[in-house]
């Protein structure tokens, strides 16, 4: 009996001592379940049973009946309504949990919160509930979507960049091939706004491309596809064209709305100029990246012929024409300075009278990988109507004045080195002060130191141009007029301008001695030189009777083949003298 009874006592101690392990194990879990910083909701025939308190939170839900028996879809983002009852449908029917996967709550405010979610099924032995566990990434899924939003629009106007561009003219071209309608692509560029970037500043110059942008917006018909793929191009696509004519009719009225009124800014009127080239699928293209680049193409060529114009691709443009060749030196151009691919040469000038080398003349060369020697003639426009030329005129200035600098290092007479700037340097307002800086980090004097400038930017006369030149000119710096003859300097201008020398254009020398008009031109730029107290120098010299003229003149220099050609810096050092 006793055993009995201590058994009885045992079995009752052990049933109390489950019953307190199982209250321990369900406070225990209970408070995981509320403490939980994740939403956890129990829902059971479709309606929400029990909900934790941080899911009220989540929710927005101040009180349970906010929430509890109320139907769970109504928690639901509508889109995603219809997966989550699938997933629950076969959740009760088979497995007994699912996969975590995204899906968006909505707030009783009406929000939506992303989330991602996790249900498991569980019985109390008559009825199955789902348990609901759910994490806010919000967050996650913001920080993605910034990504994916800025890996394709840009960030300043809103358009779709390239890469989306891309993407949405893969489709267009694909739909309207099986519509049998044509796409096109306008390649916009707009002309000069380097230019209006730099004198108007940078900030101006993105409200401009702002304000372009919902110019071209809002002239381009509905359903029109609008992207920024450069600094300031633009690209539109426009779909279902039956006919070429529609096409041009578009552009036309873009060119117009972009064209013929101004656009305002802080005050300032500005009106700009557009180039446009148009590639239409599919004759010029079957996909998206050909009829891309030849819209490009095209665009290049309406620049080429003057700007401001449109041009529609032919296939002629391809491969052997001058847009090729100007897209292929620009790409190439941008690599040279580091592939170190550009350098210098030095022509000597001599005085006439005693035929000593009283200076040289930096020339700059390129040596391009891909297209061997290229001319100065041919890439030095280029390089202005980028706005290269700034960067690669500060590299011509500083090598020329630290080769300058070595050489009077190395004990050789100080010589001068002129080195030639273009109108566009002048134009960025601290070109004066880059002058000081190179001099500066190479230890240079300034007298050993030569600009010389085309007459085009004396004939913009302008005050700041002047007061520029005399700051130059205090760092003791000497400032030649290259080319004279050919721009349209008169001797009213000149006077103006703090100047050292005159430089005859080669063209009026290489006829001196047989063209009586040539002879008369020359005569007369040196003798006006003189009474402006400059020194005048001819260019272009190949010929004995072309130096005897000179000669004969006043002329006080000259440079050109008789003497030498430009010379790389090794064989100009063999001719320089000691000091
Ligand atoms: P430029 O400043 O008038 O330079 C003189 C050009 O005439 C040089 O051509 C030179 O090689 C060539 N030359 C010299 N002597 C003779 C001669 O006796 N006969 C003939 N037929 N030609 C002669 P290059 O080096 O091809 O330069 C052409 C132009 O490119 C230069 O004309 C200049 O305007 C520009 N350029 C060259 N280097 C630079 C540079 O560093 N910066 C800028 N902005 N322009 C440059
Ligand atoms: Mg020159
Ligand atoms: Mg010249």
């Amino acid at each position: 009996m006793a055993s009995d009874k201590q058994e009885f006592i045992n079995g009752n101690d052990v049933i109390e001592k489950l019953q307190i392990s199982l209250q321990q194990s369900e406070e225990r879990y209970r408070t995981l379940v509320t403490e939980s910083p994740e939403t956890i909701l129990i829902i059971k025939a479709g309606s929400v049973q029990y909900i934790n308190p941080a899911g009220m939170a989540m929710f927005g839900a101040h009180h349970e009946e906010e929430l509890v028996d109320r139907p769970f879809m109504d928690r639901l983002h509508r889109d995603d309504q219809r997966k989550m009852t699938g997933n629950l449908d076969s959740l009760l029917d088979i497995g007994d949990r699912t996969e975590p996967c995204h899906e968006r709550f909505l707030r009783l405010d009406g929000s939506t919160i992303d989330v991602e979610v996790k249900l498991i099924l569980v019985s109390d032995g008559v009825d199955k509930a789902v348990l609901v566990m759910a994490r806010d990434i919000t967050e996650r899924i913001t920080a993605q979507n910034a990504v994916q939003y800025m890996l394709k629009y840009d960030s300043l106007t809103g358009l779709p960049n390239r890469r989306l561009f891309q993407d949405e003219l893969g489709e267009a071209i694909a739909s309207n091939a099986s519509a049998a309608t044509l796409v096109a692509v306008l390649f916009l560029d707009l002309d000069r706004f380097k230019m209006i970037n730099d004198s108007f500043g940078h900030s101006i110059g993105d409200q401009l491309l702002i304000l372009v942008c919902r110019r071209i917006l809002a002239t381009v018909p509905q359903g029109a596809t609008v992207a920024r793929v450069g600094g300031d191009e633009f690209t539109v696509v426009l779909e279902h064209i039956t006919h070429r004519a529609e096409v041009m009719a578009i552009v036309k009225t873009l060119m117009d709305s972009l064209t013929k009124e101004p656009f305002f800014l802080h005050g300032e009127e500005i009106f700009i100029t557009a180039s446009i080239g148009i590639s239409v699928s599919p004759d010029d293209g079957m996909d998206a990246l050909s009829l891309f680049r030849n819209a490009d193409m095209a665009m290049y060529r309406a620049k080429k012929i003057g700007k401001n114009n449109y041009q529609f691709y032919h296939s002629v443009m391809n491969s052997s024409s001058i847009a090729t060749k100007q897209v292929t030196l620009e790409r190439a151009l941008r690599k040279a300075i580091v592939r170190d691919e550009l350098y210098l040469v030095y022509q000597p000038k001599v005085d006439l009278k005693s035929s000593q080398i009283v200076g040289l003349e930096a020339l700059l060369r390129w040596n391009s990988k891909e297209l061997g020697m290229v001319s100065p003639a041919e890439f030095i426009p280029l390089a202005e109507e980028t706005g290269m030329i700034v960067q690669i005129g500060e590299f011509v200035m500083r090598s020329a004045c630290a080769q300058n600098r070595l050489w009077q290092d190395l004990g050789y007479e100080p010589i001068c080195i002129a080195i030639n700037s273009s109108a566009r340097q002048f134009l960025s307002s601290d070109f004066a002060k880059t002058v000081e800086s190179i001099l500066e980090e190479t230890k240079l004097d300034g007298r050993w130191l030569e600009l010389e400038i085309t007459e085009s930017l004396l004939v913009q006369n302008t005050e700041s141009i002047i007061q520029m030149l005399y700051t130059i000119k205090s760092l003791g710096v000497q400032i030649s007029i290259d080319d004279f003859g050919t721009g349209y300097s008169s001797l009213s201008y000149l006077k103006r301008f703090p100047l050292d020398r005159l430089k005859i254009d080669q063209s009026f020398i290489r006829d001196v001695t047989w063209d009586p008009d040539n002879a008369e031109i020359a005569t007369a730029i040196i003798s006006m030189g003189h009474s402006l107290r400059l020194k005048v120098i001819a260019e272009g010299v190949e010929t004995e009777e072309q130096k005897k003229f000179l000669f004969e003149r006043r002329c006080d220099e000259m440079q050109g083949f008789l003497l030498s050609k430009p010379l790389i810096a090794s064989e100009v050092q063999a001719m320089l003298k000691k000091k």
